[in-house]
This record gives structure tokens, C-alpha cells and sequence, in this order.
């Protein structure tokens, strides 16, 4: 490379690192992850070290973080806050002790281990004892005075436990909790405010707040890592005893830390707080090593932007970014679609990720993530690795906005895309392959055809084993069949078959509920009955008859409708009933004695249970709702009746006890 070349590569390296530094620590909103940040350092800091003289003062590699912002009053720090010397291998530790070893001429040393929080630093000024100041590191030598802010922190002393040195500067991180950064992410999104792209941009968002009342809602937290200047003060001989020292001030300090006697006691410090980070309640992203000798520390000294005397070992990385090549819906046994992006593969955190979730179509259109964008992909933990973001500056011009497919991707049933529901569904939950466990188990369920023994795992052995797919298939099951299935005895086989021959007969609302129509749950299953008595009529009618049925609206009707005109379904409908299925007639609700009346049952009935006393109203035509509103006409108060009862005195709706109503039922008027 020519000189000029070298010099063009270093001003671009500079000048990208400039913007990114500007993005992360000014607007607390990065647009790239820290490991590419992270690489471009890497590359600019080995171009210098090839070319020393074309070092300038103002390079990144000279100075930490960014300029304080204009609007907080700026603060001088007694002393230097500084950055870190980074290592991402167990050779570039190595390479550091060595270095450690030789300038102080010895052969080993020991090291007092911290982990490295994912948070900012502060500096807090006690004098007499009182928090007096607090300041943000900013350019390591002016920083930004956020005294009122961090006074609403709790786990900050605003008076340090006697006794105390005349004046110290304490230093440490302020972070956000994780449990704390996902509710305050979900409130956000929900109110459609700000959503932080990660927990420390979150807390360096919340601490430099102009409104000290903004600050104070934010959970944010504290732990303290060291010090500054101090005056009347012994300091003693360790990190390890300062810190304990800090500690009998009031201070947090890290319950994590540990002396390591030696590099080999570092490493395994490193591989045990990298097998905690999943556990901790906060984000940490290394581990801080920091030589335990005070007298050797001073010794050390410093470079330009971080001190000699300690390392951050970095964990690999959590967020990359890769180029999101294509995306395909998945549909869950709930029928729910996600939208799954294919990526060009990436190493993140050691494993090569190909798939990320992009969730729904609402997080699609918040973070505008397009097909050929290039995206952060997060992968946490055993978390589902996720797209976080978009690297904007880097969106080509054919990039392709991602559209909702107008049909299931398994089925081919219309999907519906409801207002307000963040989850676009397959609309046939009854036949669609993605949702076929679920549409058995609840056809077969309690409220439907009450299959017993016909459990969620016999019905995954068979569809695993293709011998059934729709719940007409269950009626030809065969004795061999399930006496072949695992775990299967003879008599088992015997019982579920007779409980299917049971379930032959049931009623027509069992039978409706059992189809799983969207929105139709028992009691609406119920009133359909009531109100045509005959399947083929309700098979028939239009959304305008359905809407003649008391408690069925446009959109319930709407959905009925559609049921009943997928020539599938009719088709299954037919098999069901040519295997036996069968009911009684129903009782048209206008001639049943309770008709049009509402029943609201609370507190324990002593003779007969819940489920028995709904049964019998619903059979002479009443309605039965949880809740007491003005339309209730009865609320059955039995033992222990509470605030539905309370409720019901309020409204003045008619209150029987248990004898009342069962008087009622018995009579049915
Ligand atoms: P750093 O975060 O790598 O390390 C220094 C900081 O670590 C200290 O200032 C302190 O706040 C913190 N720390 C946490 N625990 C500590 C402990 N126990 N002891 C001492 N310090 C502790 O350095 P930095 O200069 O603040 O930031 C550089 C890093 O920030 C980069 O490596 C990169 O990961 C990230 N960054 C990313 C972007 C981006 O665009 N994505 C831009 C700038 C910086």
C-alpha cells in the first residue's frame, strides 16, 4: 500500500469509527453491533501500530467516548476516566499478562476479577460524606453533569456510612436491570415510544434525561467498581480490600468478584461467569480483570485511552449483522404465522445462525426491516435468535418491502390479519396441517365430543404416525392400531374405543363447539343450536340470519358464514356424520321456560356442582355469564358469594340462594 493509500484507509477507518462513537455515545442509538465497532477499532488500532507516525491526536484510538452534550453543564473530572484495553482471545490475555509481567519484572500476578457490566460509567463525588455531584464519563476528561438524575437511583447513597474520607470520587456503572429494560421496552411499544435497542443504551438513555422526573421512573441500578481522587483517606494495599473498603461506605459492589491468583485462575474465572451470564439479572459483556497490587498499578500507568494495569475479556458476542435474504411464515399449531427471516449465515456467540424470528407484522413495520436489508440479528442464551434492527445506511435500492401472504403457507386458507391483533392467523384452525393437534385435542376435548383418554399425547403419536389427520379419521381407528402404539396395553385400546363409540352420540351445540369456529365457544355453539336446531340450517344461513341469534354480532357471523362455505369442511362435516355422529333434536330456546333469561352463578352450591347447574339452565334455555351486568336477570348466590353478589345488591338485580334455585331448575319458572 502507498502511503497515500494507507493514509486515505486511516482517515475513512477514523472518520466511520467517528460517526459510530457519535451515534452510540451522544444519541445512546448505535446503528451497527459492537463487534463490527469492535473490528473497525481492531483494524485502525494495527494501521497505527504499522505506522506510528501517522497517529494523530484526535484519533479514536487516542480518546474515549465523545464530547459531553452541550445542554448538561459540563464537569471536570479530578481524575482521567478512561476506557478499557480489550481482549477477545484467551491469546490476547496472555499476550496482556506477558506484558503486565515484564514491565513490572515478575513472574506472575495475581488479579482481581470483576464482570464487566453493560452499563455506563458514572463518577460520584462524595465531600463530607454527601453526594455532591455526579458525572458521566464523556471524553474521559469532561464529562456531563447529571447530579439530579442519578439522586433518584436508589441503590446510590446519597450519604456514605461514617466513617468516610473527606472527599472520594467513587466510580461504577449504572445499568438496567434486564426484567426492568423488557417492561419498560413493552411499555413503550405498546404507547408507541421510544423501544431501546438493548439494555445499556437503554440506561444511558435514561440517566442523561434533562427531566431529573423522567430519570426517576427508569429502573436503573448501580454497582461500583473503584475510584478516583480521594483525600483523608488510608487507601490500602489491593483492589481487592479497596473494594471491600467501598463497601462498608454503603456502596454496592459486584457479589461476583474474586481474586485469581494467577492467568490460569482468570481463564476459569472468564468460563465460570460466561456459564452464569444467562442467569444474571443484568447484561454483562466480559469480565474485568484489574491487577490486585495498588503500588503495581501505579506503576503500570497508563496509554493514551485505558489503563496498563487491567484487561476486559470479552464474552463473544451476542448481536451481528448479516444480510436477510429472504422471508417465510411458518404457521404454529395455533395457527398463528411468524415471519422467519433467512439470513446469509452468521457466526453469533460461536453458532452459525441461518433463521432469525422478525415475530409479527406490527415489529415489521416498527423496526422497517426489508428483504436484502442488512440487519443485527440477537442471540442470547437458548433464546430464539431475533432481528433486532436495520443497518440503515447500508439498505440497497432494490430492497423489497416484506408483505403478509394473502394464503396460509401450509393450507392455503385465507389469513386473517384482524386491527389490533399483532398475530395474523390461518383461518382454517379446523383442517390446516400446521394446526392439526390443536383441532383434534379440542374437538375431542371435555366441551366438544368428550373423547376420554384421548389425551395431547396420543393425539401427536397418531398424527406423527399418519394414522389420522382429521378428527373424522379418530372413528376409524382400529383395536390393532392403538394396541400398537407404545405404551399402549390392550385394555387402553378397548377404553378409547369405547369412549369414541360413546362420543357418537352428543348434541348438536357439542357438535358445533367441537368444529373449534373462530370466536364460537360454548355458549354461542348453544344459542346456534337452540335457535336452528338443525345443523343443515345453520350450515345454510347467511351472516344476516346468523346475526337473528342473540348473542352473535357481525363478526362472529362473519366467521360462522365462512366456516361453513369451505367445501373441506363440508366434506368433513359429511364424514363425521356418515361415521355415526348423531344427536337428539334441540329444544327450540323461544318454547324452553328460562328462555331470554340471564343466570350469573357465584359462591359454592352445595348440592349439585358449577358446571352441572350451567348445564341445567342452559337446558331450559338460560343464558349463564360471568359477570353481573344490568341485563343479569338472576345471580344464584351460594356459599361464600363475594363480590358478584355485592355487585348484584348495587344493580338490584334478583338474588336466589342455593334453595331458590334449585326450586327454580326443578319447576323451570
Ligand atoms: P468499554 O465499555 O469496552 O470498557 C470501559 C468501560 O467498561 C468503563 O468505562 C466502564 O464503564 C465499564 N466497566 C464495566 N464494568 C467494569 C469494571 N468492573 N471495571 C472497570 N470498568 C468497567 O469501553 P468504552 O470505551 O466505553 O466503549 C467501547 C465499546 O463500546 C466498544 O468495544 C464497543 O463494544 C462499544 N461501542 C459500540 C459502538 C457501536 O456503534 N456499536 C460505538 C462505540 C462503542
Amino acid at each position: 500500500m502507498s502511503k497515500l493509500s494507507i493514509q486515505k484507509t486511516l482517515t475513512d477507518l477514523r472518520q466511520q469509527i467517528d460517526e459510530y462513537n457519535y451515534q452510540y455515545y451522544v444519541l445512546d442509538h448505535p446503528s451497527v453491533p459492537d463487534a463490527e465497532y469492535d473490528r473497525l477499532f481492531k483494524s485502525l488500532q494495527a494501521l497505527e501500530q504499522q505506522h506510528p507516525e501517522l497517529i494523530t491526536p484526535d484519533s479514536p484510538t487516542q480518546r474515549v467516548g465523545a464530547a459531553p452534550l452541550p445542554y448538561f453543564n459540563e464537569v471536570q473530572h479530578k481524575q482521567p476516566m478512561l476506557s478499557l484495553e480489550n481482549a477477545f482471545s484467551e491469546e490476547e490475555l496472555r499476550a496482556f499478562n506477558k506484558r503486565v509481567c515484564e514491565r513490572l519484572d515478575i513472574l506472575s500476578v495475581s488479579y482481581y476479577c470483576e464482570p464487566k457490566l453493560d452499563g455506563l460509567a458514572i463518577n460520584l463525588l462524595y465531600e463530607h460524606g454527601q453526594l455532591v455531584q455526579a458525572a458521566t464519563r464523556g471524553d474521559g476528561l469532561l464529562g456531563e453533569d447529571v447530579t439530579q438524575n442519578v439522586r433518584t437511583i436508589a441503590t446510590i447513597p446519597l450519604r456514605l456510612r461514617s466513617p468516610y474520607p473527606r472527599l472520594i470520587e467513587i466510580r461504577g456503572e449504572v445499568y438496567m436491570p434486564l426484567q426492568g429494560f423488557n417492561a419498560m421496552n413493552a411499555h413503550a411499544q405498546a404507547y408507541q415510544e421510544k423501544v431501546f435497542a438493548n439494555p445499556r443504551n437503554a440506561a444511558a438513555g435514561s440517566l442523561r434525561q434533562l427531566d431529573p422526573k423522567i430519570t426517576a421512573k427508569r429502573p436503573l441500578a448501580f454497582f461500583s467498581y473503584g475510584m478516583g481522587e480521594v483525600e483523608g483517606f488510608d487507601v490500602p494495599s489491593t483492589q481487592e480490600e479497596l473494594m471491600a473498603q467501598i463497601a462498608t461506605w454503603g456502596v454496592r459492589i459486584s457479589p461476583l468478584r474474586a481474586l485469581a491468583e494467577n492467568i490460569e485462575a482468570c481463564l476459569a474465572y472468564h468460563q465460570r461467569l460466561l456459564t452464569l451470564r444467562a442467569n444474571l439479572e443484568y447484561e454483562i459483556d466480559g469480565v474485568v480483570y484489574k491487577v490486585n497490587r495498588l503500588d503495581w498499578q501505579r506503576q503500570l500507568g497508563f496509554v493514551a485511552r485505558a489503563p496498563r494495569f487491567a484487561l476486559a475479556h470479552k464474552f463473544p458476542a451476542q448481536e451481528e449483522m448479516t444480510l436477510l435474504e429472504s422471508v417465510d411464515f411458518q404457521v404454529g399449531r395455533t395457527g398463528a404465522l411468524t415471519p422467519v427471516a433467512r439470513l446469509t449465515p452468521v457466526l453469533v456467540g460461536g453458532v452459525t445462525v441461518r433463521n432469525a424470528t422478525l415475530h409479527n407484522m406490527d415489529e415489521i413495520h416498527r423496526k422497517d426491516v426489508r428483504i436484502h436489508d442488512t440487519v443485527i440479528i440477537r442471540r442470547a442464551g437458548d433464546v430464539i435468535p431475533e432481528v433486532v434492527s436495520v443497518v440503515l445506511a447500508k439498505r440497497p435500492a432494490h430492497a423489497q418491502v416484506i408483505v403478509l401472504p394473502e394464503k396460509c403457507p401450509v393450507c392455503g386458507a385465507p389469513v386473517l390479519h384482524e386491527e389490533g391483533e399483532a398475530t395474523a392467523r390461518c383461518s382454517d384452525a379446523l383442517l390446516c396441517p400446521a394446526q392439526r393437534a390443536a383441532s383434534i385435542k379440542h374437538f375431542a376435548s371435555k366441551g366438544g365430543l368428550d373423547i376420554e383418554g384421548l389425551g395431547e399425547k396420543l393425539i401427536e403419536q397418531l398424527i406423527d404416525l399418519k394414522v389420522i389427520k382429521t378428527p373424522a379419521d379418530l372413528y376409524h381407528l382400529t383395536g390393532v392400531q392403538l394396541s400398537e402404539l407404545p405404551r399402549m396395553g390392550q385394555k387402553s385400546a378397548d377404553n378409547i374405543l369405547l369412549a369414541l363409540a360413546h362420543s357418537k352420540k352428543t348434541t348438536l351445540a357439542k357438535f358445533i363447539y367441537a368444529l373449534g369456529i373462530r370466536e364460537v365457544g360454548s355458549q354461542t355453539a348453544l344459542s346456534l343450536a337452540q335457535h336452528f336446531a338443525d345443523l343443515d340450517a345453520i350450515m345454510h344461513a347467511d351472516e344476516e340470519t346468523l346475526q337473528q341469534v342473540g348473542d352473535i354480532g357481525p363478526i362472529v357471523a362473519q366467521h360462522i358464514a365462512q366456516f361453513f362455505s369451505m367445501p373441506r369442511h363440508q366434506t368433513l362435516i359429511k364424514a363425521l356424520l356418515e361415521a355415526g355422529i348423531h344427536w337428539p333434536v334441540p329444544v327450540s330456546s323461544s318454547t324452553q321456560p328460562l328462555s331470554g333469561k340471564t343466570f350469573v352463578l357465584t359462591g359454592t352450591l352445595l348440592q349439585l356442582s358449577r358446571e352441572a347447574a350451567t348445564e341445567r339452565l342452559q337446558a331450559l334455555g338460560a343464558k349463564v355469564s360471568g359477570s353481573v351486568s344490568a341485563k343479569t336477570d338472576y345471580v344464584v348466590a351460594g356459599d361464600k358469594a363475594g363480590s358478584k353478589l355485592v355487585k348484584a345488591q348495587t344493580l338490584g338485580v334478583s338474588i336466589l340462594d342455593e334453595a331458590a334455585f334449585l326450586q327454580l331448575i326443578r319447576h323451570g319458572s
